[in-house]
């Protein structure tokens, strides 16, 4: 197990409400941006003496342009009935990490600069001045919300505590208070184009690397090209498909997948990133940045069709939003969806029956998914209304033949983060990973040990890359997380692939 400076929660038959522990997580706070991670976002790069005032008004702006953020400040009765569903709660005890009371520390804000009871009877209605404390407070909390959505579910109002967090995050960035990890990275993207920093020819070496050993391992040659003009798909996905375990073994199926249906498609330097940090601070125009790189990669390879990878935040910004901020995409074949899923291509195929699948190459493993909160809570896939749960269940029985659901209170729109999402996957907050974690692993650890469940299935680069890191806090095994295309890649027996003992051979 992997050595912790925190207490890692023990793992019980189900998770219990926890007894709360005042400010045990006011210590968590991720790495703030230096002004050279702030300036390239358009935010200033420290803290500007007016600041108070220059916050007030970012509010103010905000409220104005977005009244979905004003009703949700406004709408709240204190009813309850979100404070047990969150996941930071639920694993760290800290009271500010209940939904209702994470909103609070914006909602006292607003009451006391934007309600009439706020400006003449603060004390009455819990409202409170801007102070160097309260900012505080929102750095630290606003930065425990993966803006998973899961609290709206069981809100009767709707309440979208998300939205709030990202509405606070802008307003701390328009003031020179931003958090390291994203704004480094959304600067990465404009200079380079992917989040990891990796430039054009170092793609070029990966993919041709990815085509040697399919080649080596079938006797197919798989193509994985890269800025392939004419081609009929455009490939959006996360840079970490480009080589990370075990991303990258997805990545291979989408090749295998292309391959066997007989569609040409490629990937491109230009929008080497499905990732959009944009969303996790708040940052339309950001979003907006950050999404044009796709029309300009569909325009530049003159593509027919944009199909994204397997991401989840970036799935929910490209279904979403995509036709907003960088549309309209009238140039491209108006017979498929704009944007699609490779769930959704993979699925369409299996469907028609142009992939030649042998389950049982997947039998080492009993399988599990895990529904990703973008996926399930804020955006669909396919065209029928549930598609984002059906169809990935669906493909994941169509390659193995043993798989088995978790409890259904921790799946589908009910589905708990996977304790990194909303831009908080970085090292200086383990502790909160780990501690989120709890309650995906409880519902991991019982069917494995009910179910005989040996891994489990995602659709999204951050919870893999989070599952490898805090799996083994919990006595779990690292490469227990697999991708759904990687499942795919198993089973698919390519046309005129060379058998086993030929392989051996
Ligand atoms: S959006 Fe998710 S992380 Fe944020 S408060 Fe709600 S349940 Fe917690
Ligand atoms: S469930 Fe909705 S109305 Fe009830 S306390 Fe939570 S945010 Fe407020």
């Amino acid at each position: 197990m992997a050595k912790a400076q925190f207490e890692v929660p023990e793992l019980g038959e189900y998770v219990e409400v926890p007894a709360l522990v005042e400010g045990t997580m006011a210590h968590s706070k991720p790495f703030t941006a230096k002004a050279e991670f702030q300036e390239p976002l358009g935010y200033p790069g420290e803290l500007p003496e007016d600041w108070q005032e220059k916050a007030i008004g970012k509010m103010g702006d905000l409220l104005g342009k977005y009244r979905s953020f004003r009703v949700f400040l406004d709408s709240c009765v204190k009813c309850g009935a979100c404070t047990d569903k969150c996941h930071y709660y639920l694993g760290t005890k800290d009271p500010k990490n209940m939904p209702v009371a994470r909103q609070d520390l914006l909602r006292k804000v607003y009451r006391r600069y934007f309600t009439f009871a706020g400006k003449y009877f603060p004390k009455l209605v819990g409202a409170t001045d801007l102070t160097r404390e309260v900012l505080d407070d929102w750095y630290s909390y606003f930065h425990q919300c993966s803006q998973c959505r899961r609290c709206s579910v069981f809100c009767p109002y709707g309440i979208d505590t998300a939205e709030i967090s990202m509405a606070a995050r802008e307003i701390m960035d328009s003031i020179g208070v931003g958090q390291k990890y994203c704004n480094e990275i959304i600067g990465k993207v404009f200079r380079i184009g992917n989040n990891l920093g990796l430039p054009g020819p170092a793609l070029a070496d990966t993919l041709e690397g990815l085509e040697e050993d399919v080649l080596d391992e079938t006797g197919v040659d798989v193509k994985y090209p890269l800025d392939e003009k004419g081609a009929e798909i455009l490939v959006v996905t996360p840079s970490a498909d480009f080589f990370a375990e075990p991303h990258v073994d997805g990545l291979i199926g989408y090749g295998k997948v292309f391959h066997e249906a007989g569609v040409s498609w490629t990937l491109s330097t230009t929008a080497s990133e499905a990732a959009n940090f944009g969303m996790f601070i708040g940052s339309y125009e950001n979003m907006r940045r950050i999404s044009m790189r796709v029309r300009e990669a569909a325009l530049e390879l003159g593509v027919k069709r944009i199909v994204f990878g397997e991401c989840g935040h970036a799935w929910r910004v490209a279904y979403s939003f995509l036709n907003t901020l960088a549309g309209p995409f009238d140039f491209l074949d108006p017979r498929y969806p704009v944007p699609q899923h490779i769930l959704e291509f993979t699925y369409n195929e299996i469907r028609k029956g142009t992939l030649k699948l042998d389950k049982s190459q997947n039998d080492h493993m009993v399988l599990t998914y895990h529904d990703s909160c973008n996926v399930a809570r804020a955006s669909r896939m396919g065209s029928f209304p549930g598609g984002q749960f059906e169809i990935p269940r669906a493909v994941i029985k169509a390659v193995c033949n043993n798989f088995v659901d978790m409890d259904p209170e921790t799946t589908h729109e009910k589905t708990f983060c996977c304790g990194g999402g909303g831009g908080l996957l970085t090292d200086d907050l383990m502790e909160l990973r780990v501690k989120g974690a709890l309650p995906r692993m409880t519902a991991l650890k019982k069917t494995v040990e009910e179910s005989g469940v040996t891994h489990m299935a995602a659709i999204c680069a951050i919870c893999k890359s989070q599952f490898t890191k805090v799996l083994p806090y919990y006595g779990l095994e690292m490469d227990q997380i697999v991708s759904v295309h990687q499942l795919v890649s198993n089973a698919i027996v390519l046309t005129g692939q060379k058998s086993g003992d030929e392989e051996e051979d």
